[in-house]
C-alpha cells in the first residue's frame, strides 16, 4: 500500500447537542481514489468539509503527508463542490484564468483544457453550458493549482448516463496521472467504477470499509436469482421466499442447483431467469437498511 496522503484521525463534529460525525478515522493512500458513501444525513458532507479545511472539527486531527495540516494545505488541494456559482457572463476561458490566479501553483492552461475536454466551448459563457460541460469546467477549476489531493463532492449528480460516463473517463485519466482523490457520491455504480477503497458511513460513523470487491466478498457468498414477476405462483409452490424489486423477483441462494431443482419441480418457467452477483447497492441496503438514491 502506498503511504497515506491524507489521514482523518478520530474526527468528531457536534452541532449543539447533535453529533454529526462520531469518531471517524481513515487514511487515503497516495494515488488512490477513496469513496465516502452513506445515506442522507450520515455525516459525509461534514466529514469532507472538515478534511477540506472548511469546518473545524470538534475533536480529532487531520494529517497531510504524515503531519498535522499546515497553513499551506489549501494550496495542496483541489475542491469540486456539487454546485459552484460561476458568474453568468464570464467565458469558460475567463473562469479558468480567474480561479487559476487564486493559487501560487498553476496547471498549464492548454493541458487543463485538453484533459477536461473544454476546447469546443472555451469561449462560451458559462451560463450557456450543458450540465456535463459545466461539471467539466468545475473539474478544471479544481485542478487549476495542480493539487496533490482532489475532492470531488457528488460530481455527477443530475448528469445523464452518457455525461456521467464521460466524466468517469476524465477522472480515471486524472487518477492515472498520479492524483489522489476523495469522492463522495450517491451513485454506487460510480463508486464501483472509480474507487480503490470505499467507506460506508451511517449515523456519523464508518460501518464498513475496504475495496468494493473485498467488501462484497466479505458480505455475500450468495448468488441472486432473478425471475419475472409472473413466476410468483411457482415460487410460492416451491415455498421459496423472494423479494419484489424493480428487476423482478429476487431470491438469494448459496445452493443454486438445489433452488433451480425446486423451482422446476414446482412447474416454474425458467426461460426468463437471470443470475446476478451482489453489488454495492445490495451491500448498502443490507448495512443501512436504506437505498442510496440521488
Ligand atoms: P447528505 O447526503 O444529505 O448531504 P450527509 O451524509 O452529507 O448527508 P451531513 O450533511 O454531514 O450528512 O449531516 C450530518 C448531520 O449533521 C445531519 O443530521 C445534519 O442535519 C446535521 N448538520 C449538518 N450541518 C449542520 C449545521 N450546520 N448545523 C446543524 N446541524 C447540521
Amino acid at each position: 500500500m502506498p503511504p497515506a496522503l491524507l489521514e482523518a484521525c478520530k474526527l468528531f463534529k457536534d452541532y449543539g447537542s447533535q453529533r454529526a460525525v462520531d469518531g471517524v478515522s481513515f487514511a487515503v493512500a497516495e494515488g488512490r481514489c477513496f469513496g465516502l458513501l452513506g445515506p442522507n444525513g450520515a455525516g459525509k458532507t461534514t466529514t469532507v468539509e472538515m478534511l477540506e479545511g472548511i469546518t473545524p472539527p470538534s475533536a480529532g486531527q487531520i494529517r497531510f503527508r504524515g503531519a498535522p495540516v499546515s497553513r499551506d494545505y489549501p494550496q495542496e488541494i483541489g475542491l469540486m463542490f456539487q454546485s459552484t456559482a460561476l458568474q453568468d457572463f464570464m467565458t469558460v476561458r475567463e473562469a479558468l484564468h480567474t480561479f487559476g490566479h487564486l493559487y501560487r501553483r498553476h496547471a498549464d492552461f492548454d493541458e487543463l483544457v485538453r484533459r477536461c475536454a473544454l476546447t469546443d466551448f472555451l469561449n462560451q459563457y458559462v451560463n450557456t453550458l450543458s450540465g456535463g460541460q459545466r461539471q467539466r469546467v468545475l473539474l478544471a477549476i479544481a485542478l487549476a493549482n495542480r493539487p496533490a489531493l482532489l475532492f470531488l463532492d457528488e460530481p455527477t449528480t443530475g448528469l445523464d448516463p452518457q455525461a456521467r460516463r464521460r466524466f468517469w473517463e476524465l477522472v480515471r485519466e486524472i487518477k492515472a496521472g498520479g492524483s489522489t482523490i476523495l469522492l463522495t457520491t450517491h451513485y454506487l455504480e460510480e463508486a464501483h467504477a472509480l474507487c480503490d477503497e470505499v467507506a460506508i458511513m451511517d449515523h456519523g460513523r464508518i460501518i464498513a470499509q475496504g475495496s468494493p470487491a473485498a467488501l462484497l466478498a466479505a458480505h455475500f457468498d450468495e448468488s441472486i436469482l432473478v425471475l419475472p414477476p409472473d413466476q410468483a405462483p411457482a415460487l410460492a409452490r416451491a415455498e421459496l421466499a423472494a423479494q419484489e424489486t424493480l428487476h423482478g423477483l429476487e431470491l438469494a441462494t448459496r445452493a443454486v442447483n438445489e433452488t433451480l431443482r425446486r423451482l422446476l419441480d414446482a412447474g416454474a418457467d425458467l426461460s426468463g431467469l437471470r443470475i446476478r452477483t451482489a453489488t454495492l447497492e445490495d451491500l448498502f441496503l443490507e448495512l443501512t437498511g436504506q437505498e442510496l438514491r440521488a
